[in-house]
């Protein structure tokens, strides 16, 4: 039973108000087949939806079995909506793209978190649709498509149905059929509230009520309410089935139907798809790329021993105020000094290098390439006994011979695949023979250690780079233990031999051992690899902003779908969930497509360039985390926005 007392509803319209229902009172008992009459533009959809609880009045009082509406909470009207109501609309309202058995089994998804379609194909043979069960709507007629809408509105089997103008759209032989349904189902003990404008309908019911102007002006009846089914039609509210499905398989449902969402915009899914994917998969492969660096630059540093010592030189200007000429020079490091401090106690053994750019030709091939002169200690201190060939002698660096020793990649560069031993080449035009070949040491972060060419250290001091100074002298200990105690007298003689001034006696000189060079190389990898990580988190952010600009658009474009949800049953929840678990969708997919990016493109760089690379198990948990906390994040907004739309405001939404 319905009643509504003293009801009123105003809409403002610019500076005018119209009063859409002006102190409407009404009763309709249980078993009542009403139809409300009245002109255009009277109050009749407005009464209709405030019946139907898809609006609420400005004042007054609605009671439904009972109820006052205005106590109850939004999610205890759309149990009212779902359990007691049927709505039928005269736009019909159906969902496109999805099968009218289907159609007719949505309210199902929020009265029982299922779809099943058995009862949904019963309803439609009995509302004689049973050969168009896999039709969409666009591939129905109108008369069709309102029964698909009549079927729709019985599955939660309904006490009161309510239809606005249902015939209003359709042709005069579709209309007879719709109302012979209604009819029918009055007699079964439904009540049916029926909008229409045309006299010949309203006289098939059992009561006329007439509206002008937002006011009821007249209550005719026709016919007695049939009292045989009335025990059938009680209203009860306790009209939840008891069959609800738990919690995670509903959940898989809305997984199930926001898949087969975003897969009707195919080409909208994967655009906002691809920006998760290039953010997560640029992550990944920095990541991978700073590791790969890490592991390489740690494996060849523990290789060359933790007893030696580089010493540079520092940044400080040497001699007193008596040199004047030599203020300004650097503390330059001779080939003398290496010699004096292979004396230090604890010291095994020294060696100077130089190092520099050169280009170096072989018939019309030419590459560019860094050169090191280093003396015959160098192989075994650096475990780079040529692989082919021999290293140069003793006698041939004082000689300062033109012999020259070739990495990896200069060989590939210059020779191809031909055999370079015993071939001349030019190294800054001065011409070399290839006595022998480097091992392989590969890369150390993005440096190339395959690119370089080895000559004696006199051959390059006089005749390549015009140095009479070296740039380094590497110092061998005699275990790992002594290092400490060699580093200061290490200091104490250079400082002596330079004749260093009082107070630049820490800075004069850089002395590094490998423990150190190989932290700091490996930290300034690390540095990089997160930095480049970090540009690519904001590919990632960016990636979710297009997320939610599509959800945001998803939203707006649905609006209808949205309302007509809400009036079949569907919770703010739902609603919520819906658009939230196709954010997810979205995102979770990108992410997967991003790690699986990530490991193509760290393998195909390995293979081009040789860098060193390594997908790290945490890096991929995180970025998938994170893009799933993106889609997360991201779509809050515009689902909350979903959910939060009035049904009568959303239906109408053009
Ligand atoms: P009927 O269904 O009898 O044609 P309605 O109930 O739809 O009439 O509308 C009653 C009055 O309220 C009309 O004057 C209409 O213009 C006005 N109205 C209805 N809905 C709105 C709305 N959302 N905003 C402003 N005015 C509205
Ligand atoms: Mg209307």
């Amino acid at each position: 039973m319905l009643i509504l007392s003293h009801v009123h509803k105003a809409y403002q319209m610019g500076d005018n108000v119209i009063h859409a229902l002006q102190d409407v009172n009404l009763t309709i008992e249980s078993g009542d087949f009403v139809s409300i009459m009245g002109p255009s533009g009277s109050g009749k959809s407005t009464l209709m939806h405030v019946l139907g609880l898809l609006d609420v009045p400005d004042s007054g009082t609605y009671t439904i079995a009972g109820l006052e509406v205005s106590q109850q909470s939004e999610d205890e009207l759309a149990v009212l909506r779902r359990g007691v109501i049927g709505f039928i609309f005269q736009q019909f309202n159906l969902l496109p793209r999805i099968s009218a058995a289907e159609n007719v089994a949505i309210p199902l998804l929020y009265s029982q978190g299922s779809m099943p379609l058995e009862r949904a194909r019963v309803l439609l043979q009995q509302v004689g649709l049973g050969n168009r069960l896999e039709h969409h709507s666009n591939e129905m007629s109108g008369g069709q498509q309102q029964r698909v809408a009549i079927a729709r509105a019985l599955i939660n089997q309904p006490k009161i149905i309510f239809a606005d103008e249902p015939t209003g759209n359709l042709d005069s032989s579709s209309e007879k059929e719709i109302m012979q349904v209604l009819s029918d189902l009055n007699k079964q003990g439904i009540t049916i509230v029926i909008v229409t404008h045309e006299e010949s309908i309203g006289q098939q019911t059992k009561r006329i009520i007439r509206m002008l102007d937002g006011a009821i002006v007249s209550d005719e009846r026709l016919a007695p309410i049939d009292n045989t089914h009335l025990k059938m039609a009680e209203l009860s509210t306790t009209a939840e089935p008891a069959q609800v499905q738990s919690k995670f398989k509903q959940l898989l449902l809305h997984f199930n139907l926001g898949l087969r969402n975003l897969l009707i915009n195919k080409v909208r899914t994967a655009l906002s798809m691809l920006g998760i994917l290039i953010g997560v998969g640029a992550v990944v492969a920095m990541l991978a790329l700073g590791r790969g660096a890490q592991n390489a630059i740690e494996d060849q540093l523990a290789s060359l021993g933790s007893n030696l010592l580089v010493l540079r030189p520092g940044a400080v200007r040497i001699g007193g105020a008596a040199v004047q000429e030599e203020v300004g020079k650097v503390t330059r490091l001779t080939f003398e000094d290496s010699l004096a401090l292979r004396e230090v106690p604890l010291v095994r053994e020294t060696a100077a290098i130089v190092d520099g750019h050169v280009q170096v030709v072989y018939l019309n091939r030419n590459w560019h390439t860094s050169i090191l002169g280093v003396t015959t200690a160098y192989p075994r201190m650096h475990n780079a006994n040529p692989v082919a060939g021999r290293f140069f002698t003793d006698e041939e660096n004082l000689t300062r011979s033109r012999v020259a020793i070739l990495g990896a990649t200069v060989i590939r560069e210059i020779f191809g695949d031909r055999n370079p031993l015993g071939e001349f080449i030019k190294i800054n035009r001065v011409s070399f023979q290839v006595i022998g070949v480097l091992p392989t040491k590969g890369h150390a972060g993005p440096q190339d250690q395959d690119n370089r060419v080895i000559v004696p250290l006199n051959t390059a001091m006089r005749r390549l780079l015009g140095k009479n100074y070296v740039d380094i002298i590497e110092i061998e200990a005699v275990s790992p233990e002594a290092v400490a105690k060699v580093e200061d007298v290490v200091i104490q003689v250079m400082n002596a031999r330079h004749h260093v001034r009082e107070n630049d006696l820490d800075s004069s000189f850089q002395l590094r051992n490998m423990a150190e060079v190989q932290a700091a190389m490996a930290s300034s990898a690390t540095t990089m690899a997160v930095l480049l990580a970090f540009i690519a988190a904001i590919s990632l952010l960016v990636g979710g902003i297009g997320i939610m600009n599509i959800m945001l658009v998803s939203v707006t474009e649905r609006t209808r779908e949205i309302g007509l949800r809400k009036a079949v049953g569907a919770k703010r929840s739902d609603i919520l969930t819906q658009f939230l678990v196709e954010a997810i969708v979205i995102s979770v997919m990108g992410g997967v497509l991003g790690i699986v990016l990530a490991w193509v493109s760290t393998v195909v760089l390995t293979t081009i360039t040789g860098w060193p690379t390594a997908i790290s198990f945490l890096s991929v948990a995180l970025a998938f985390l994170f893009s799933t906390a993106v889609g997360l994040v991201f779509g809050i907004y515009p689902a909350r926005k979903a959910s939060k739309l009035p049904p009568i405001e959303a239906l109408r939404y053009e």
